[in-house]
């Protein structure tokens, strides 16, 4: 993986399935939430998930998807509590703490750019104190647009005031990455193995990482 380090001031990182596993987050939506909201309402596992499978594909792209509030309402439970019973299961990708610790040793603006909301994203750096390896921490809940969603880059500019084309952005998803390349951010990686527990993907549009190992090298 060759990155050209002299070209990009800015490294733009996405959180859930790009520095963290992937796998608490597919685990808690389409097993945990399910068991859960099966036991309270009395229900078969089968009745719940083909119910939540509809209201869930309803949202998909739209910052109500990533809304803990939201469904939180929508579904009668806490979420962030249901989330902390099973947080033994948020961990970082591999080689993600050593990357953000190589791009500070060579002046890179680190910013955490994530569709999660405030209450996920706090509870992510609980347990993984990552937060403490990030200049910045942004999530679109503070725009009200999702990254999916041009006005989000706009906002996200005026905010910090970042160059397109000296910009590298690590995303995990196709869609936000396409989004990004729309709104004119020059470097662009995708994540080949974004849930641990599931096979690698393919993407026919960007290059990607299966590691942040592979880009460990900065200044050579
Ligand atoms: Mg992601």
């Amino acid at each position: 993986m060759t990155v050209n380090w002299h070209a990009i001031d800015t490294v733009l990182l996405d959180m859930d399935g790009t520095l963290l596993d992937l796998h608490f987050d597919n685990f808690f939506w389409m097993q945990h939430l399910p068991k859960r909201y099966a036991e309270q309402h009395n229900l078969s596992l089968e009745q719940v998930s083909t119910k939540l499978e509809k209201r869930m594909r309803d949202y998909q792209g739209t910052l109500n998807w990533y809304c803990t509030d939201f469904w939180s309402e929508e579904f009668n439970l806490d979420i962030v509590a249901l989330k902390q019973e099973i947080d033994h299961l948020i961990g970082e990708r591999p080689f993600a703490r050593s990357f953000l610790e190589a791009l500070a040793t060579h002046n890179k603006q680190r910013v955490l750019v994530t569709n999660a909301h405030r209450d996920s994203v706090e509870l992510k750096f609980a347990i993984t104190g990552i937060d403490a390896h990030l200049d910045s921490v942004i999530s679109s809940h503070d725009y009200g647009q999702p990254k999916e969603d041009q006005r989000f880059w706009q906002q996200l500019q005026d905010n910090i005031g970042f160059d397109p084309e000296r910009t590298l952005f690590i995303d995990d998803s196709d869609n936000i990455l396409h989004s990004a390349e729309q709104f004119g951010i020059a470097h662009l990686l995708g994540i080949e193995q974004p849930d641990s527990q599931r096979a690698p993907r393919q993407s026919a549009s960007f290059p990607m990482i299966s590691s942040f190992a592979q880009l460990l090298s900065i200044g050579t």
